[in-house]
């Protein structure tokens, strides 16, 4: 090798170790920017990972990422330690993030006009022997808001795992050349980590019972053989990334002392979760109204009145009728302690609380009660909000608009030639079609913004503090997107759209405001379909 050529060859390692870097320090800002109240704990993470990023730009005078680190390190030092960031430091940190994204966009993004990406997903990884495949699949991941990132080496897929664990690989059984060495690929990698990465493995040739035993062993979760449906594919990884980005659960804790509340809270956010602590049994009402909690966690004995009281008007309310309530109190005491459980409660811990109980504990109860509300409020095939849900989030929307003088948005999607494609390729086909949809949208819209399925191939999107030409910007960038992704279907490939209408809330009640998003829909369809129109055009 000569000279050049390794001063290259170092070159590129170095590039790419401070791009994964800088992957590093987006991840951390993912933690952050979900939940800035719960982000105290990251906030050395953050800074860490930032001064990481600059030093090794630093080395190979890489100049936007040296500015993009330092501008991150200013940033967190405005940021009060232990404490969740303020307004100022949240701005200046989101302003910092924004510079270092726009350097790591690939040259072909930036020549396009679109927005910086936001990287919502920790990546997948893509080690196929076919480029054309592993280009095309990238392409469609990245339609889904993924991460990918495509390797031409073992060695260098090895590399970026030991820098940043994927949350997923896709693996060609014969990545590397030989038969089997995409199996033995994994195999030394998986013996490095202490939770297996989950493996999607692929192979053109190769379908033996012998081959897919291995696979599984190492890991492989899926095997696909002798093709790969991107469609599938594509619906097998989210629920990877889904499961495992499990949204942080929201636990209100009502304890009289100061400190035992906040020894609570610490114990909490260090589990990811989101704690919201009073110590004033009067501000339960207003602590439910505005915190909305999934877990309610009560001290037994506080002055004025008792955990069991409180419990029961906590239940007399619809909506936290199925709460899981938990106690807390020294009480050693059986007897009482099954008459607490009979007033409305769920789970007793005794105090002084060891914190891996309190936290297993939550986690059990927390995980029943969304799996229990999932099955009241979502749709089993999209695992969006159902009709019934949809219309009731809508109008606590309009309450909260009103009482902040918030604009909002509604709008109501439907899928042109549905009944084409149901008829051409088959039911399964438009099931697919549909999860493919309702994924696209939870992955484009806001966090913020609430997604129902609203009827058959009906979709309504509620967009709080949104104006209208906002909405209808943002529906008709996913209307393209939405239009350019290639369906398939065994060997057929082909395009599917959908239409829209978009009404902005002028006051009256969701009936009429749906109404009116309903006729521009219609409009929609009446002008020519796969577009977006305003209720007032
Ligand atoms: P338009 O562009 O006017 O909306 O035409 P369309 O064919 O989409 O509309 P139409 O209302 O005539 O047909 C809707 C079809 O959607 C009919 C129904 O069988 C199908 N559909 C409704 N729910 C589901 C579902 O859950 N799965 C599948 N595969 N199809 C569904
Ligand atoms: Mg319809
Ligand atoms: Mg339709």
């Amino acid at each position: 090798m000569t000279d050049e050529s390794q001063k290259e060859k170092l070159r590129q390692h170095f590039a790419r170790r401070v791009t994964n870097q800088a992957r590093v320090v987006l991840d951390t800002w993912q933690k952050i920017h979900a939940d800035p109240s719960a982000s105290a704990p990251f906030r050395d993470d953050l800074s860490a990972a930032a001064d990481k990023l600059a030093r090794y730009a630093g080395r190979f005078e890489m100049s936007a990422y040296v500015d993009a680190g330092k501008a991150i390190m200013a940033a967190t030092r405005q940021w009060p330690e232990q404490q969740p960031p303020d307004a100022e430091a949240l701005q200046a940190l989101r302003d910092a993030i924004m510079s270092l994204e726009q350097s790591t966009q690939r040259r072909s993004d930036r020549q396009s006009s679109e927005p910086p990406r936001v990287y919502r997903k920790t990546p997948v990884y893509v080690a196929l022997s076919n480029h054309e495949l592993a280009t095309r699949l990238i392409r469609q991941l990245e339609f889904f808001g993924f991460r990918a990132e495509a390797f031409d080496t073992p060695a260098e897929l090895m590399d970026a795992c030991a820098l940043h664990k994927p949350e997923t690989i896709l693996m060609d059984v014969g990545f590397g050349g030989e038969p089997d060495s995409g199996l033995t690929t994994v195999e030394t990698l998986q013996q490095r980590h202490d939770t297996p990465i989950p493996i999607i493995f692929v192979s053109e040739e190769d379908g033996t019972i012998e081959t897919r035993l291995r696979a599984s062993r190492c890991g492989g979760e899926e095997f696909f053989y002798p093709a790969v449906d991107p469609g599938q594919l594509i619906e097998k990884i989210e629920t990877y990334t889904h499961n495992n980005a499990v949204e942080p659960y929201r636990v209100l804790v009502l304890d009289d002392s100061r400190a035992q509340a906040k020894f609570m809270e610490t114990v909490l956010r260090k589990a990811g979760m989101t704690a919201h602590i009073i110590t004033d049994p009067m501000q339960i009402i207003v602590a439910l109204e505005e915190f909305n909690p999934e877990i309610i966690i009560l001290d037994m004995y506080m002055p004025g009145c008792t955990g069991m009281e409180i419990a029961r008007v906590i239940r007399q309310q619809d909506r936290f009728h199925s709460v899981p309530i938990i106690y807390l109190s020294a009480e050693d005491d059986v007897q009482k302690q099954l008459h607490a459980m009979s007033l409305g409660g769920d789970d007793f811990l005794t105090k002084p609380i060891d914190p891996k109980h309190l936290v297993a504990t939550i986690h059990n109860r927390g995980r029943r009660a969304r799996s229990l509300l999932a099955l009241m409020i979502r749709d089993s095939l999209t695992g969006l909000f159902n009709h019934t849900h949809t219309l009731y989030l809508l109008e606590q929307e309009i309450v909260k608009a009103q009482q902040k003088n918030h604009s909002l948005c509604f709008a109501m999607i439907d899928v042109d030639y549905f009944k084409k494609v149901n008829d051409t390729f088959g039911h399964p086909i438009g099931d697919r079609i549909l999860r493919a949809l309702s994924m696209f949208l939870k992955q484009r819209l806001r966090k913020t913004d609430h997604i129902g399925r609203y009827g058959g191939e009906e979709f309504a999107i509620i967009m709080p503090e949104t104006r209208e030409s906002d909405a209808r910007t943002v529906i008709n960038d996913i209307r393209e997107r939405f239009a350019e992704l290639t369906q398939s279907a065994g060997d057929r490939e082909f395009h599917v759209t959908f239409s829209c209408g978009v009404a902005h809330w002028k006051g009256e009640a969701a009936s009429t405001f749906c109404e009116r998003a309903d006729q521009a829909l219609y409009r929609a369809k009446e002008s020519g379909r796969n577009c977006v129109i305003g209720s007032e055009d």
